[in-house]
């Protein structure tokens, strides 16, 4: 076993390790201390589940650009699986520890010397330390306590602007009557000729019999560093300043909003979260941008993502398999499992399943109170979910599914992470956004034929939980709402007949 800074040692870059910051043989940023890199494709990885073809393109692309980039410094192995692969390179190889339970222990078998893990804000141990004898976790605890410790956004003990929280000002409805938010369509990567081989390579498989979902359209997402790079800045100059207000909003016609679109390239490891927390902080501090957006956008990064990280490993390798706190069986519909949009009348449903078949991709709310709150409503059984969204989205990997399938999105944990369900009928996503303008539906009808199903949906599933929840600190008022609606046999009857029929 090689030690971790020998520069005799080669360093095994994983797919999402893809940037300098898993070079140097510390934590600091750079590319100097390792002198020769292994990377492994490995096509086992693509039979597993059926993957959208997006996200396939994007991290072939990735890897086979970085051998590009990394030129004689580089041994690329194509191949079947991971150990075959280590066995042919049989040189002492380091690593910084990687991203799964699975990768970890396969790194261990292998006798490779592990670094510690890097690409987030906060260590393991600075959980583990605020996590300690703690009857709750809870991720605004979690932020301010990161907060306090990094001084990010910090006047001396006390947070810039005086407050930990600008949900008053951010968290808008779209402004009314727009069809978008009308700020410059993002800067898009242009692809080349690595990409066509990727393609090329891509349909060779499929004629084989890997099966890919969705359209692997224009690559949207940043496959290399400078296009990373690229991406923060054009967020930063263009999008930031409207992130905060309209974080939670959606239009049909303005797919990525506000939002950064940085969550492949950060977990692809192309981008160092300090560095895109830095850029915006210096936003902030220079008058480019409110303070709310950049505090809201930091929030995102060292609160929410550090946040599921460290829970991934905090809960342990049967979180996923072993929550299902809702007693929610039932499967996937084929509608849903195949992304069929063309086969709903629910404007928000088709406009979310659309947006997942044309790019692998939707923003949070879309995932969170679109799809995750309709997988919720109708006990879609959340190991299937976390499947579907795994293999779905460009920016999945299993660290940062399970807190946000099972704890956010299903509430099937029983709410280790969240404390309530994030559960909303039809009176939120009007708020929120222009779906239901020309929807079939109306929210605000519970029963008949224009009943919308996310409102009915969400009244069938507090009927379902009504005992339970009952005494629930947060859904008691719900389940009160419920007993007092004069309908209720007549939806029960109507939601049990739709079944799992596409709404
Ligand atoms: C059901 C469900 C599934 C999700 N699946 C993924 C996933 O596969 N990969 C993923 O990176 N995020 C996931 N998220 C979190 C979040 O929706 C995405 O990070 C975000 O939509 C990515 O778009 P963006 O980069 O434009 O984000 P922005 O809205 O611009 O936010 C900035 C950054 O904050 C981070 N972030 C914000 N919220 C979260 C969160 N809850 N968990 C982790 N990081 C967060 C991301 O790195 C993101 O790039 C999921 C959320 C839910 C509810």
């Amino acid at each position: 076993m090689g030690r971790p800074s020998d520069p005799m040692t080669r360093r095994w870059l994983f797919a999402d390790q893809l940037g300098p910051h898993f070079l140097g043989p510390d934590e600091s940023p750079g590319d100097d201390g390792v002198e020769s890199v292994l990377l492994i494709e490995s096509k086992a990885a693509f039979r597993r589940r059926r993957y959208h073809r997006a996200k396939t393109h994007l991290v072939l692309s990735a890897l086979r650009h970085r051998a590009n980039e990394l030129g004689s410094r580089c041994i690329y192995l194509q191949g079947e699986g991971y150990r075959a692969a280590l066995a042919s390179a049989g040189e002492p190889l380091s690593v910084v520890d990687p991203t799964s339970f699975a990768a970890r222990q396969l790194v261990r078998e292998a006798g490779v010397s592990v670094l510690p893990a890097r690409g987030f804000v906060t260590s393991q141990a600075d959980f583990e330390r605020w996590a300690s004898g703690r009857r709750q976790l809870r991720q605004e605890d979690f932020y301010r306590d990161a907060r306090r410790r990094t001084g990010i956004l910090m006047a001396g003990d006390e947070p810039e602007g005086g407050r930990w929280n600008f949900d008053a000002d951010n968290r808008l409805p779209p402004p009314r009557g727009a069809a978008t938010l009308g700020l410059p369509d993002p800067v898009w990567p242009t692809e080349d000729d690595i990409d066509a081989q990727v393609r090329d390579d891509l349909d060779r498989w499929q004629s084989e019999g890997i099966e890919f979902a969705g359209v692997d359209g224009p690559r949207r997402f940043a496959a290399t560093r400078a296009e990373a790079l690229t991406a923060l800045d054009d967020f930063v100059h263009h999008r930031l300043g409207a992130f905060g207000p309209y974080e939670d909003a959606a239009l049909v016609g303005d797919w990525s909003m506000a939002h950064s679109l940085l969550s492949a390239p950060m977990n692809m490891g192309l981008l160092d979260p300090h560095e895109v927390i830095e850029r915006v902080v210096e936003a902030w501090s220079s008058g480019a941008v409110p303070l709310a957006s950049a505090e809201g956008f930091v929030r995102q990064v060292m609160g929410w993502r550090d946040f599921v990280w460290h829970l991934y490993w905090h809960f342990g390798p049967d979180y996923v398999a072993n929550s299902n706190a809702l007693d929610a069986h039932e499967p996937l519909p084929a509608w849903f499992r195949d992304l069929d949009a063309e086969a709903l009348n629910a404007r928000c449903l088709a406009t979310a399943l659309g947006e997942v078949r044309d790019r692998g991709w939707n923003h949070h709310i879309l995932r969170l109170m679109v799809l995750g709150n309709w997988a919720l409503q109708h006990g879609y059984d959340p190991r299937e979910v976390t499947e579907w969204f795994t293999a779905h989205y460009v920016d999945a990997y299993p660290w940062v599914m399970a807190a946000n399938v099972i704890g956010m999105a299903l509430h099937a944990d029983g709410g280790r992470m969240a404390s309530k369900p994030y559960a909303a009928g039809g009176a939120y996503i009007k708020r929120m956004t222009d779906f239901c303008q020309g929807c079939a539906y109306r929210p605000d009808r519970r029963v008949g034929p224009q009943a919308c199903p996310v409102t009915a949906g969400y009244w069938a599933l507090i009927a379902r939980h009504e005992e339970s929840w009952a005494r629930h600190p947060r859904m008691a008022q719900p389940v009160r709402g419920w007993a007092r609606l004069s309908d209720r046999e007549e939806l029960l009857a109507q939601e049990a007949a739709r079944g799992s029929e596409a709404p």
